[in-house]
């Protein structure tokens, strides 16, 4: 068979949704460098990024989320061979897609029909989107072994549990090991944390990503969200995850088996491996992530998370315990407190108030079994969620 790319470890061709955001740019770094063919790109819009992508890698098909953008990037895009499309193409494209693999890193609940599109196909899916996780993980993962597509986690935590359990059955993990930076006010009381700003949550992240992560990151929510997928994905109980902080960011996470070996995955701090893993698995290929020097690092350091100043972590463990569609109720409303913190409209504090006091106006989303009650479920706590922030 002749394939167009150098290496048979790695796919014909790809397609990456949500390509301008910061994995999805990370995702094409990996791509460029391997000259893999692109079928496809999506993403929200950003149409001056998206028209610098169709030149570099010449996609069959561009799809714009948003319809205005559609429109304005095919003029841009006229004099070359790409076809663009708007939002009610996504689903479609994705459907009749030959790409046997694609990177999944729409941000948000946004990204879910989509996944349940790649999910259908049968596709091989390096998914970096976590919030489809927290909402439904427990109904996606069954649906997509019926449909013989292969879910492969790229955040970096997750990547590291998956190459970490190699394929090993849940009945040998004791536990699972997730390690956290800590954020940026790791050590800071509540007193301190009360005065925090916009600039300096957003400033310095240890991993490169966008301005909601990196919020989330400084919470302590997106390490909940992390326990939430992490059970989700590799059927463990919540009382099998210890959040780990260690603040060199070098060991992504462990995992501990019941002959009590504990087995870690360590590496410089770069998307662009896990996308890479996505992609070769369970092969590796060199890539562009420099070498670990664990002289240079000369040690690494480990504590337990400030419960109490970082209330939200204690909260996704209860909020996945409850199960059914309370991870949902969290993720929406932290969604809504995220963007008044981001445009000055709440405190800091003000992220765990508002999505505490959601969830707990919520007590029946429990009950939630089916993907449409959960989203049912979502659209009200975000409704609580505005009302709180607006009227306290
Ligand atoms: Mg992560």
């Amino acid at each position: 068979m002749n394939k167009a790319h150098p290496n048979e470890y790695l796919p014909e061709r790809v397609a990456v949704l949500g390509a301008t955001g910061s994995v999805g740019t990370q995702a094409l770094e990996v791509i460029a460098d391997k000259k893999l063919p692109v079928e496809f790109l999506t993403a929200h819009k950003n149409v001056t990024l998206a028209e610098e992508q169709i030149r570099a890698f010449m996609p069959e098909t561009y799809v714009m989320t948003d319809a205005a953008s559609a429109k304005d990037l095919a003029v841009r895009v006229r004099d070359t061979a790409t076809r663009v499309f708007g939002p009610d193409a996504l689903d479609e494209v994705i459907r009749s897609s030959k790409s046997p693999t694609v990177i999944h890193s729409i941000l948000g609940e946004a990204g879910l029909s989509p996944l349940l599109s790649a999910i259908e196909a049968g596709k091989r899916i390096g998914l970096a989107n976590k919030e489809t996780l927290v909402i439904g993980g427990d109904l996606l993962m069954p649906r997509a072994a019926a449909c013989g597509a292969k879910i492969i986690p790229v955040d970096s935590e997750h990547s590291a549990i998956f190459q970490c359990l190699d394929g090993k059955p849940r009945e040998e993990i004791r536990s699972i090991l997730l390690t956290a930076s800590g954020g940026p006010f790791y050590g800071y009381s509540r007193e301190q944390l009360s005065r925090v700003t916009r600039e300096q949550t957003l400033a310095h992240p240890t991993w490169k990503m966008g301005a909601k992560i990196t919020t989330d990151s400084a919470t302590l929510m997106n390490k909940g969200f992390e326990v939430i997928e992490a059970v989700r994905l590799f059927g463990v109980r919540p009382e099998q995850i210890e959040v780990l902080v260690h603040r060199e960011s070098i060991i992504h996470s462990a995992v501990e088996y019941i002959d009590s070996a504990v087995i870690a995955q360590l590496g410089a701090p770069d998307m662009r491996l896990c996308v890479q893993y996505a992609l070769t698995y369970p092969h590796r290929l060199e890539g562009l992530t420099e070498r670990l020097s664990l002289t240079k690092i000369g040690k690494l350091t480990f504590a337990s998370p400030d419960a109490e100043a970082f209330p939200l972590l204690a909260l996704a463990f209860r909020a996945i315990s409850l199960g059914g569609g309370v991870p949902a109720v969290l993720n929406a409303a932290n969604e809504i407190a995220v963007e008044a913190f981001l445009s000055e409209k709440l405190s800091f504090l003000g992220i765990a108030e508002t999505v505490t006091q959601t969830v707990e106006r919520l007590p029946e989303a429990a009950r939630a079994r089916s993907l449409e009650e959960r989203i049912a479920f979502d659209r009200q706590a975000r409704r609580i969620a505005q009302e709180l922030i607006l009227h306290g």
